[in-house]
């Protein structure tokens, strides 16, 4: 199994490294053409403001041969914070550039700015009993999400992490704790597509 990490800008060297702790081939993508060998794509945390200053508007190679990747062949893709806000469809009051391949709408920096960052032990019936460590730095909530999409985790009345067929959303960074569940969770998602 192969999995990729969009690797233009954030935390992509922190899911390099927890994937090769899930004993997983991880490679940094940068090109169109680095998609090719992949099972399976996680876009990190970092800032979607200076993401989208690299799409032209949505013609960048590399994002519109990802958008083609998801929507013609299902690749699964996590997308970490600024990843989740890449994927969304909607972005509450802003025409920034996204994928646009996932049925929620995000609130950007939803519990204030960097000093405001905080961990809390979440509840995530998915990964078992015990609380994940999650990790929250200017991040997102989901406010509002289409049929077809799992809510996994809330926070108070937030939405947290949330999946859509072979689309995972988390509001956290769990790259930078040394809890390898969600990505374990995401790479059995990858396993299954593959299988198909
Ligand atoms: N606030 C950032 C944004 O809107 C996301 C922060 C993060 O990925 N940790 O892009």
């Amino acid at each position: 199994m192969i999995v990729g990490v969009l690797a233009l800008q954030g935390d992509f060297a922190e899911h390099i490294n927890m994937l090769t702790a899930c004993g997983v081939k991880a490679v940094a993508v940068r090109y169109a053409a680095d998609l090719d060998a992949l099972d399976g794509l996680i876009i990190p945390g970092g800032e979607s403001t200076a993401v989208d200053k690299l799409t032209d508007d949505g013609s960048a190679p590399i994002f519109s041969a990802i958008k083609k990747k998801i929507s013609e062949q299902q690749l699964p893709v996590y997308g970490t914070c600024m990843g989740s806000i890449f994927l969304a469809k909607d972005i509450e009051g802003s025409k920034q550039g996204r994928l646009a391949v996932m049925d929620v709408k995000v609130r950007r920096n939803a519990f204030g700015p960097q000093r405001r960052s905080f961990e809390a032990d979440l509840a995530i019936e998915a990964l078992g009993a015990e609380p994940f460590p999650a990790v929250f730095i200017r991040a997102p909530l989901i406010t509002e999400c289409g049929a077809d999409v799992e809510i996994l985790a809330q926070l108070n009345d937030g939405i947290v992490m949330a999946r859509q067929n072979n689309l995972l959303v988390t509001a956290f960074h769990p790259e930078i704790t040394g809890d390898l569940r969600v990505h374990r969770y995401f790479l059995a998602m990858v396993a299954a597509h593959k299988l198909q």
